[in-house]
This record gives structure tokens, sequence and C-alpha cells, in this order.
């Protein structure tokens, strides 16, 4: 028999659920379940990453290796979620999504405009 303070208490239920968010590309619809978004995976070992991004857990990676999969982040901008393919997003110090790239190309240095530009979306 359950307390029904037990039951009710919304953090507890929070806790003790694996967190997964809907990471949703903004820019190509790519839907993927993230299993973590921030910069330094729980379920893996010595891996950092420069930014808070969405990661999955590798798939086919064998247990207890530790091997993530870098979905993506929010835009810097928009803060919408973008994946890190080179049609979605452009990394510079942070991550952007093409559209919000485009529209503050004069804001990037030239090497990354031309990136920008070279862009078929
Ligand atoms: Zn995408
Ligand atoms: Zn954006």
């Amino acid at each position: 028999m359950r307390l029904p303070q037990e039951m009710d208490d919304p953090n507890k239920s929070v806790e003790e659920k694996e967190l997964v968010y809907d990471f949703n590309c903004v820019s190509c619809n790519l839907n993927e379940k993230a299993h973590y978004k921030g910069t330094k995976p729980p379920f893996s070992r010595n891996i950092i990453l420069k930014y808070p991004s969405y990661v999955m857990k590798d798939p086919f990676s064998p247990p207890g290796k530790g091997e993530v999969l870098m979905l993506g982040a929010d835009c810097a901008i928009c803060d919408k979620p973008v994946c890190i393919s080179k049609e979605c997003s452009i990394f510079y110090m942070k991550l952007f999504c093409i559209n919000c790239a485009k529209q503050s190309l004069e804001k990037f240095p030239v090497e990354i405009q031309s990136k920008i530009n070279s862009n078929k979306k």
C-alpha cells in the first residue's frame, strides 16, 4: 500500500524517471530522443562537450564504453534545437541555426560567412 503523499510528490517521480528530451531540429525536422542535455553526459566517461548539447547514448556502443552521439544544441540566438549537420547549423564559439546565422551574417568573421553562404538551404 502506498501512502498518498508519496504518490503526490512531483519531485520524487521526476528523479526516478530517466529524463528523455525530445530533440527536434528546427531546420531538417530530425527527431530523436536525447538522454541528456548539457556538457558532461553522466553516462559517459571523459567526455566534456564544448557547449551544452543534446546527447544520446550510442545504441551501437557496448555497455560501459560510454560512447555518445551528439545530436545538436539550442541555437545561441533563437534558442531552438538544431542538429549539428552542416546543412542545419554553423559553429562559431556557439552553435547557431542556419536561419539565424544568415540573418546575422555580418556578425560572423569572413571565413564563417562564406561557410554560411555556401549553405544551399
Ligand atoms: Zn537538422
Ligand atoms: Zn536560431
